[in-house]
């Protein structure tokens, strides 16, 4: 069985079903209704089950795997910091957190089809495992994707759906087609069971640093999938006792379009746009509120980063070794942004490297 979904603006719930709706009747984004409960940590942890080792926590049963999960913690002494390379997934990127723990849930509410609207990653990762569970997928994307990834949708059998306009334009069409009946709305900013998968990102971090949370984390935001999923599951590590204390949460936007920066008051909102990192060009967050009070919560902040700067610590973290797309820079460039505005160096800071270079051509 399925949890149904509640409402944390207005308490409404809802049934789980193929026919569940993907928003609140009061428009705001639903959570499933069941609390991640932890208790104590197990002694050992079965890695071949890759995340799934964390299903004990998961709200979803284990349906759709490619044995996803526990991406290397690296020392990245350029930086003074550790990489968590999170482009080493099956689709190339940490969406895959998301995309096995939504596809399971596709295959529990026996779902026909699911459409997803990206600007490439997630695109390709829910198209990857929909392939994989043999549920067709429909996937819109901006006209202009870039062709390296529109290869990846559309090699999975998955159809691609090109859409004039804003971001914003091409979520609209796909939930125009979800509201026709066409499919389930595996949206990685709106379906809650995205987010559980990305919690597991603070599970291993915990476990692989055996049990010591790091002092601060870098994280780039452009829905914040990854930024929410990593304070929801430090703050479900912290309450069942696993960690003694939270990370800070520290963002990096893309100059330009980091709304997220100008709430919290540190980006200057008259930035040139940074074109380089279009992985995170997200206007209106469908979380913001939930990230500005993760933000907050933490004690951290969010800035946001130039394509200049962006570019450049693109081609140093190749050279040293790191073959990551240009948003993964974005959160790199802010961690050195960030040290120049007072974090110390004895700082110890993680920082994940979300997507592969491989598909950024
Ligand atoms: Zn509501």
């Amino acid at each position: 069985m399925a949890p149904g979904l509640v409402c944390a603006d207005c308490g409404r719930t809802y049934e789980a079903g193929p026919n569940e709706p993907w928003q609140c009747a009061c428009g705001a984004p639903l959570e499933l209704n069941m609390e991640p409960a932890l208790g104590d940590p197990p002694q050992t942890f079965d890695r071949e089950a890759g995340l799934w080792a964390f299903d004990a926590f998961l709200p979803v049963n284990r349906e759709v795997t490619l044995g996803e999960g526990w991406t290397p913690l690296v020392d990245a002494p350029t930086w003074d910091a550790t990489f968590k390379l999170e482009y080493v997934f099956p689709s190339g990127s940490f969406k895959d957190r998301g995309a096995t723990t939504t596809l399971s849930r596709a295959v529990t509410l026996d779902v026909n089809r699911v459409i997803e609207d990206s600007s490439g990653n997630a695109g390709a990762s829910i198209a990857l495992y929909a392939a994989r569970a043999g549920i067709p997928g429909e996937i819109y994307v901006p006209t202009g994707v870039k062709p390296a990834k529109r290869a990846a949708i559309e090699g999975t059998g998955a159809t691609v759906v090109e859409v004039d306009g804003a971001r914003a334009d091409v979520s609209q069409a796909a939930r125009e087609a979800v509201a026709a009946g066409k499919g389930w709305y595996a949206s990685h900013a709106w379906n809650p069971t995205f987010y559980a998968g990305t919690m597991t990102a603070a599970y291993e971090i915990a476990v692989q640093r055996g049990f010591e949370a790091p002092d601060a984390m870098v994280v780039p935001i452009g829905h914040g999938t990854l930024f929410l999923g990593l304070y929801r599951g430090f703050a479900a590590l912290e309450s069942a006792g696993w960690i003694d204390r939270m990370p800070r949460l520290l963002g990096v936007q893309a100059a330009g379009v980091a709304p997220i920066a100008e709430t919290v008051g540190t980006a200057a909102g008259t930035q040139t746009k940074n074109e380089l990192a279009d992985g995170i060009q997200i206007a209106e967050p469908v979380r913001a509120a939930q990230i500005t009070r993760a933000v907050r919560e933490t004690n951290g902040t969010v800035i946001a980063v130039a394509e200049e700067q962006t570019r450049a610590t693109w081609h140093t973290l190749h050279r040293a070794g790191f073959h990551v797309e240009p948003t993964s820079a974005v959160a790199v460039a802010g961690l050195e942004a960030y040290r120049t505005h007072g974090l110390d160096r004895d700082q110890d800071v993680v920082v994940p490297l979300t997507g592969s270079g491989l598909k950024s051509a």
